[in-house]
């Protein structure tokens, strides 16, 4: 479990599902997806974690320490985009193990006496490049997305997630409860650490974001014959949208906005038939509130008066939103301490990406950590991040489970015991 087999175990790990160019491609639900989480399963195995996966096929390696108690629960992903990083999720799953077995080689040689238990978690589909939504494991997880949903939806192809699994064994009715908390490690995926040359990240909150799926719809023609006026052209109408919602962060303060249109889906997609449907996906994000509501506003103005130009129909469906979400402050204050004290140049960062933890904050104390990207590269096959601060990282993390696993996130109150199980519950 030392550094250097952390890098050889995070190489073999990468030349699951490895492409040409240096990163991975292992979409949720497929063969390559499949084949690093047996790899993972045996990894557990071997360090004495007994593995299970729950209802939508998340895969947990669990150290029961003390029967009964609260689980504390680390982990990130290792699905990964079409052509994506090898870093993104993979890293803070491995991570988490890590950290996690280090704890249970403590406290098997009697250096640590955990009092609650650890479980590390690789959470189905993250990405949401296949199925959609993202972060769609740990929706399920916190209630936010029913199974049977979840289990139902289908990719391009109109595989389900259901048959996805087909049998592979890799969904039971296990569930893990109570859980005490949350912690996950990330690569950045921007570039603010490196600008700031900080070697670690205290997430603090997370940018809010309004997803939509819209659809664009025309009648299909000849694209020789039919006259122009005549035209009702989806993808004219579609291109006019995209464009649109590009421009739209021109009217508000630089980096206040992010907004992008990443998949067409166009119908019938034939070369001499004018489109009569485009169906596509939109994504507005911002660290204020006020501005993505504007942009929302916005958004619906722009709809309108395209559909009248473009003479086609324009319906937009706002499929996932969160609201800016900060981060335990007591898992702030605990993370900045550990970094100071291992000498860790820290700093504090929001994420703009969404991640399980951001379903995970809504509901239990969570904690957010980043490492650097090299250039803020991601979703891309260029992500890199240096060993020397993926070490640093695992180090920080190492130290981070170490705590939780003596109860120090959440604090536990004078007589002992959790405050509460989750902040669910905490706030009634
Ligand atoms: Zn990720």
């Amino acid at each position: 479990l030392n550094d250097t087999q952390f890098l050889a175990d995070f190489a073999a790990m990468s030349a699951i599902g490895a492409t040409s160019g240096g990163g991975v491609e292992r979409e949720a639900g497929t063969a390559s997806d499949h084949a690093v989480r047996r790899w993972f399963d045996s990894w557990l195995r071997k360090h004495g974690f007994r593995r299970e996966y729950d209802g939508i096929g998340n895969q947990f390696g669990l150290l029961e320490f003390e029967p009964g108690a609260p689980w504390v629960l680390v982990g990130s992903h290792l699905d990964s985009q079409p052509l994506g990083g090898r870093f993104d999720g993979a890293y803070g799953v491995l991570v988490a193990a890590y950290a996690a077995a280090r704890v249970a080689v403590e406290a098997r040689a009697g250096t640590i006496r955990p009092t609650v238990n650890l479980a590390v978690v690789n959470w189905f589909n993250e990405e949401g490049s296949r199925f959609t939504p993202s972060m769609m494991g740990s929706a399920v997880f916190t209630g936010k997305l029913a199974l049977n949903t979840a289990l139902a939806t289908e990719d391009l192809a109109g595989v389900s997630v259901a048959a996805s699994f087909a049998d592979s064994g890799m969904t039971s009715d296990f569930s893990l409860t109570p859980v005490a908390a949350y912690a996950e490690i990330h690569i950045e995926q921007g570039r603010l650490l490196e600008d700031q040359q900080r070697t670690i990240g205290l997430v603090d909150g997370t940018w809010a974001a309004s997803k939509y799926q819209v659809t664009v719809t025309g009648e299909q023609s000849h694209t020789g014959s039919t006259v122009m006026r005549d035209r009702r052209d989806a993808l004219y109408g579609a291109s006019l949208l995209i464009a649109a919602a590009h421009d739209l962060t021109d009217f508000y303060p630089e980096g206040s906005l992010h907004s992008s249109v990443s998949q067409l889906t166009v119908l019938p997609n034939s070369p001499v038939v004018v489109a009569r449907e485009v169906s596509m996906n939109l994504d507005l994000r911002s660290p204020d509130e006020r501005i993505l509501s504007k942009a929302m506003n916005r958004l619906d103005e722009f709809s309108r008066s395209i559909s009248e130009q473009a003479n086609v129909r324009i319906e937009h469906r706002l499929t996932h939103h969160w609201g800016l979400l900060s981060y335990d402050p007591e898992g702030s204050r605990l993370t900045r301490s550990i970094a100071d004290d291992l000498g860790l140049p820290s700093m504090v960062v929001k994420t703009v990406a969404g991640h399980d933890s951001t379903n995970m904050n809504s509901l239990f104390p969570t904690i957010m950590l980043f490492v650097p990207s090299v250039d803020g590269v991601s979703h891309n096959e260029r992500e890199h991040t240096l060993d020397e601060d993926s070490l640093s990282g695992l180090t920080m993390f190492s130290e981070l489970c170490r705590r939780m696993s003596r109860g120090e996130f959440p604090a536990r109150s004078s007589d002992g015991g959790y405050p509460a199980t989750g902040r669910g519950q905490r706030r009634g």
